[in-house]
């Protein structure tokens, strides 16, 4: 797109150099590619007996990452992570990549190809191919928008909209890691390290390595699918008490949980108990885990653990489905129920 305030306002570096350069480096095709960077549009084959899964995230400078915090190569990892996340929860395999990318001035050429040095590590071990995306400049910071396309076979999808009451709710890998991670990034950059002696070199780079280089729970989506477990699925990218509330809103159901059974890292553990706060919290809260929350049939749940468990994925049941009347609830230890308070993260509050 031609606009004036682009033709005044060109990036500090050679729009069309970087473009050639990205092409050059990561622009190579696949199978199903026609045309990849360098025409108006890419141009893909349609895959046969499949439904494309279409997906977007937008990143800002200052919201969504700090500078002093992350390097670009991470943000690009992170942003590229979590659209590969979008398409993991709906059960699908993700294919192309597309970014646009409006750049400070003060950016330059070597910190762009740091972000898609980021983007191709996240991309490679799912084999998305980058097809495209658009350049500008920014008088507000860096802004990093990637859409992926993906695919499931036709009628497939895992959405939100398919919990039934009784269903058992579990998640994948450990939750609260993310947000710990990212603590620790902004107590060390603000010199403001709170008793970093109680928490061992593993457990923080365990945890900081969760916050900046998520991974995508691609594998794990396919199986849902390909085995028919999942009655519905979501990532969790704002934290498992918003993203539960989606599946709750979109299915017509509540749901209790034990917060007890959430699966916590022995990192994130250590963390809180360094902190003196309660890894729960953390785990409740915490978002950009990009882990899945599913729900699954009460009747296949023995057949569901034990099939995770042969494949080497981890699961853990952390409550059930019930009906939209007693809305979400946490059980305590003494079988108390409580709401669940609404904690995850909104831009506009
Ligand atoms: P147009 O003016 O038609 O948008 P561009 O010069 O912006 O054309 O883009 C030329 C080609 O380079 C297109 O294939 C586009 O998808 C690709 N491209 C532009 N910017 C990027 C980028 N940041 N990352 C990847 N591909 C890009
Ligand atoms: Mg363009």
């Amino acid at each position: 797109m031609a606009s004036q305030a682009r033709s005044k306002a060109r990036p500090p570096l050679h729009e069309f150099d970087l473009i050639r350069a990205l092409q050059q480096r990561h622009g190579r095709g696949g199978r199903s590619i026609i045309q990849g960077i360098g025409d108006d549009a890419a141009i893909v084959i349609p895959p046969r007996g499949q439904w494309s899964l279409l997906t977007t995230d937008l990143l800002t400078e200052g919201i969504h990452f700090d500078l002093k915090t992350a390097t670009l190569a991470d943000i690009g990892y992170r942003a590229t992570a979590a659209n590969l996340s979008d398409i993991a929860a709906m059960g699908g395999r993700p294919c192309y990549l597309l970014a646009a990318l409006a750049v400070p001035r003060r950016g330059t050429s070597r910190q762009v190809h740091q972000l898609y040095q980021g983007m191709m590590a996240a991309c490679r071990p799912a084999k998305v191919k980058l097809i495209g995306g658009d350049t500008s400049a920014s008088d507000h910071g860096w802004f990093v928008s990637l859409t992926v396309v993906g695919e499931v076979p036709t009628g497939r999808a895992l959405q939100r909209h398919g919990a039934r009451i009784g269903d058992r709710i579990y998640v994948t890998g450990t939750l609260g890691d993310s947000l710990a991670g990212l603590r620790l990034l902004q107590e060390s950059s603000s010199a403001r390290q709170l008793r970093p002696a109680m928490l061992s070199a593993s457990h923080r780079r365990f945890l900081i390595q969760r916050h900046l280089r998520p991974i995508a729970r691609v594998r794990e989506g396919q199986w849902l699918r390909i085995h028919r477990y999942a009655t519905s699925a979501i990532d969790l990218s704002d934290g498992l008490s918003g993203d539960l509330r989606h599946i709750c809103e979109a299915s017509h159901v509540g749901a209790e949980i034990d917060p007890a059974a959430i699966p916590l890292s022995s990192a994130c553990r250590a963390f809180a108990n360094a902190h003196r706060f309660d890894p729960t919290a953390l785990a409740l809260k915490g978002g950009e885990d990009y882990e899945l929350l599913f729900t699954g049939s009460a009747r296949k749940h023995a057949a569901l653990e034990r099939a995770a468990r042969k494949a080497g994925m981890r699961i853990a049941c952390i409550g059930t489905i019930t009906s939209a009347r007693s809305g979400i609830q946490t059980i305590g230890p003494n079988g108390k129920r409580r709401p669940l308070p609404i904690t995850s993260y909104e831009h506009f509050q």
